[in-house]
């Protein structure tokens, strides 16, 4: 399912959540696979008519047509009708001995990717990685370290290259059309090395965020 502009990334994903394994190129669905398409194949939940429905009801909801409330309250009943019937259908499914044996439940085969070490941290041994939402300290779940980076700052983006930059040369490349209130600006960004806190670096002066 899906669009077109959504399928690579549907099967990467596919592939990281070890739905699917890709050996010389060829596509294989795992245990894991199997097992989900034995329980739910045949559910709303993977007709392409249900993808299709909430489509349809998402494109009128943009368009005025129809009501965000209803959706939801209706996509709540479902969930719900979906979950309790799983429940009472679990006691009926069969997987095939080979299926059930190559599946080990929460466990996956694949190593989670190291994440990329985009510098060292400022206030701990640590390396800024890259969180999803913002950029922190790989050593925040062994010692709090709080040191973050924001990834959004006044509309710009921050780009991982510009993090590495701001680590290791103190300051990144020029970013273009930060914009606060009713005016937009260039400027790097540079790290205070006091307080650890960024800050605007203009051609001639310093100025607090
Ligand atoms: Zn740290």
């Amino acid at each position: 399912m899906g669009t077109e502009a959504t399928r690579a990334g549907i099967i990467t994903m596919l592939r990281d959540r070890a739905y699917i394994e890709v050996k010389k190129n060829l596509v294989y669905a795992t245990a894991k696979a199997k097992i989900l398409i034995g329980a739910i194949g045949k559910e709303i939940l993977a007709s392409p008519e249900m993808t299709a429905k909430w489509e349809q009801k998402l494109k009128e909801i943009s368009e005025g047509d129809a009501s965000p409330a209803q959706f939801m309250e209706q996509t709540k009943k479902m969930v719900q009708h979906i979950i309790l019937a799983a429940v009472n259908q679990a006691n009926s499914w069969t997987f095939s001995e080979e299926v059930a044996n190559s599946f080990s439940p929460g466990k996956s085969k694949f190593k989670k990717r190291n994440p990329t070490k985009l510098g060292a941290c400022k206030k701990c041994d640590g390396a800024i990685i890259d969180k999803g939402d913002f950029y922190g300290c790989s050593n925040y779940k062994s010692n709090h370290c709080n040191f973050t980076i924001s990834k959004k700052i006044l509309g710009k983006t921050i780009t991982q290259k510009n993090v590495k930059l701001l680590l290791s040369e103190g300051e990144t490349d020029l970013i273009e059309g930060f914009s606060s209130k009713d005016r937009t600006f260039n400027a790097r960004l540079t790290l205070d090395e006091k307080d650890h806190k960024i800050k605007f670096l203009f051609e001639q002066a310093n100025v607090n965020l």
